[in-house]
């Protein structure tokens, strides 16, 4: 079996936590110390390959300009989340991507862009669907809308990362 390490990064309050328990327990634990950066392993098949994925929910993003010496430095993928209702979440996650790439010398690496909170009353929305879409087709992305709380595309996100990862890394294909 394929071990894979995926990263779940994004600002504060965005719903990290509870996107990474929504997919690991399939409940919705609405309350989550965030200051517990917390990791996880779930053996998953995805397209008929089977892995086993460590899942690591980070917390304290503001340390992710030396994060050099941590976890998120080994991580094979990572699920950027933003919160629809957020723009400065939004603005925060391009930020982290270009820390991403920089940390890892390159000019792209498999991600996956999330917008979570998408259950909360369309007045609550604060970020455009149409701006992030077109964000993500400028750095050809996948993009997801999901919600923890109902469960909306929770799994397919961690599975498109897994599938990005392995488009990337060929010899996970055999
Ligand atoms: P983190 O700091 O990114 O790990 O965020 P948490 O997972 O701790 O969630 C922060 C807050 O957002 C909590 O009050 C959650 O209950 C709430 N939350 C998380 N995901 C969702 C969601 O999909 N929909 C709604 N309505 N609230 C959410
Ligand atoms: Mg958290």
């Amino acid at each position: 079996m394929t071990d894979i390490k995926i990263c779940v990064v994004g600002s504060g309050g965005v719903g990290k936590s509870c996107v990474t328990v929504r997919f690991l327990k399939q409940k919705f634990a609405e309350y989550y110390d965030p200051t517990i950066e917390e990791s996880y392993r779930k053996p998953v098949t995805v397209d008929e390959k089977d892995y086993e994925l460590e899942i690591v929910d980070t917390a304290g993003q503001d340390e992710f300009a030396s994060f050099r010496d941590s976890s998120l430095d080994y991580g094979d993928g990572f699920l950027l989340v933003f919160g629809i209702n957020s723009p400065s979440s939004f603005a925060e996650l391009q930020e982290l991507r270009k820390k991403i790439l920089l940390m890892k010398e390159a000019d792209s690496y498999p991600m996956v862009i999330v917008g979570n909170k998408k259950d909360l009353p369309p007045d609550q929305r604060t970020v455009s669907e149409a701006e992030v879409q077109a964000f993500c087709e400028s750095i050809n992305c996948p993009y997801y809308e999901t919600s923890a709380k109902t469960g909306l595309n929770v799994e397919e996100v961690f599975f498109e990362v897994v599938r990005q990862i392995r488009k990337s890394k060929p010899e996970l294909n055999k």
